[in-house]
């Protein structure tokens, strides 16, 4: 008798719409809960609750409705936010998500690979079968245009968003296809704040699995812009193995550390040199620096990249050793990395 009841009550809501999903609210529909007790029926539906007046209207409306069934007692309409609230954090932020997973490339100090690193990490997820863009967020010295074999300027799409370049199958967007790789910027504070959202919310990135953020280098305005108002899965450290670079690495896991995004790990480049005639191993910047520092800071050591000419020519010449020879040991090293990455954020 209570299931007669129950499908018939199902009859009549499945005529109205799911104001969260726009789909029919009949029994397969998770935004509606009912619950038919002694012929009193009461129903939750989950709305957003910033759409008010449109619930009252669907609630009075549903009301009308099912009191056609003549022996249902009393109809209870409740409406209920909790599955929208259970994501405040997310909601709440400046920058929209334009991937399912956003990592920050950074640095303590410039001209320690970062971004040679963000490039070929790049490249590697890629190549492990995700969907990757790049976001050059270097607004002092964006390197991803060259590094990445490209130059031009993003057209604007019919939405009125840019779209942005690809190359390597990675889309990529960068400060440096807007003003000119060469033109000196000074940026203040809500310079950084609006070219940032600019690259974030004026960007047409589609559907991407991975976002690498190649940051500038220190712990500056658009850091800390961006562990605000986007949502970061975490940040890679690079640093090379001298001391005065950990110094600095340092202060950029504390400040990941104090603006809550996780330090997903500590890559160490320009740990040794191979010498091409003696095929000995030199270790120039000493090593072994960054991994202590993963151990004493409680990260994780993602491993050690060599010194080596060709991560210099290819990545100046715009073709990430990772793209050019998938197979070279230095490429496999990068794969290694984004594997572990992968493994880690999606658990
Ligand atoms: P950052 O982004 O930290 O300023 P870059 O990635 O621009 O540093 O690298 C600075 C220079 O060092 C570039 O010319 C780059 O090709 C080179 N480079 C980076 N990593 C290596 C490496 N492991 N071996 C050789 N050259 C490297």
């Amino acid at each position: 008798m209570s299931e007669e009841l129950i499908t018939k009550i199902y009859q009549i809501t499945k005529k109205f719409s799911d104001p969260l999903l726009n789909q029919p609210l009949d029994k397969d529909n998770v935004n509606l809960n009912l619950i038919c007790k002694n012929k009193h029926a009461n129903l939750s539906i989950t709305i957003n609750p910033n759409n008010q007046n449109k619930h009252q209207e669907l609630s009075n409306e549903l009301k009308k409705a099912l009191k056609e069934i003549e022996e249902l007692l009393s109809v209870n309409i409740i409406f209920t936010a909790e599955k929208t609230l259970s994501k405040p954090s997310d909601d709440k932020r400046k920058f929209k998500s334009p991937a399912k997973n956003i990592i920050a490339i950074a640095s303590g100090k410039g001209g320690v690979g970062k971004s040679t690193f963000a490039v070929n990490f790049a490249v590697a997820l890629e190549q492990l079968g995700h969907k990757v863009g790049i976001l050059d967020a270097d607004i002092y010295g964006p390197s991803i245009p060259r590094m990445m074999g490209l130059s031009g300027r993003p057209e604007a799409n019919a939405n009125h968003k840019l779209v942005p370049l690809e190359n390597y199958n990675i889309q990529c967007m960068s400060i440096g296809f807007l003003i000119g790789v060469d033109t000196p910027t000074i940026w203040r504070g809500p310079m950084v704040m609006k070219a940032l959202e600019q690259m974030f919310n004026g960007v047409e990135w589609g559907d991407l699995d991975y976002l690498i953020i190649d940051l500038p280098p220190g712990t500056g305005d658009a850091q800390l812009t961006l562990a605000q108002s986007s949502k970061l899965n975490g940040s890679i450290i690079i640093s090379t193995p001298q001391d005065v670079a950990l110094i600095d690495a340092r202060k950029g896991i504390n400040m990941f550390n104090k603006v809550n995004v996780p330090v997903l790990g500590i890559v160490e480049n320009m740990s040794y040199f191979i010498c091409s005639n003696c095929n000995e191993r030199h270790e120039i910047f000493a090593n072994g620096g960054a991994k202590k520092e993963a151990e004493t800071s409680n990260n994780i050591f993602l491993g050690e990249l060599p010194l080596d000419t060709l991560l210099r020519v290819h990545s100046d010449n715009g073709q990430p050793i990772c793209a050019l020879e998938p197979e070279n040991y230095l490429s496999k090293i990068y794969i290694k990395i984004a594997e572990k990455i992968h493994l880690q954020v999606n658990n």
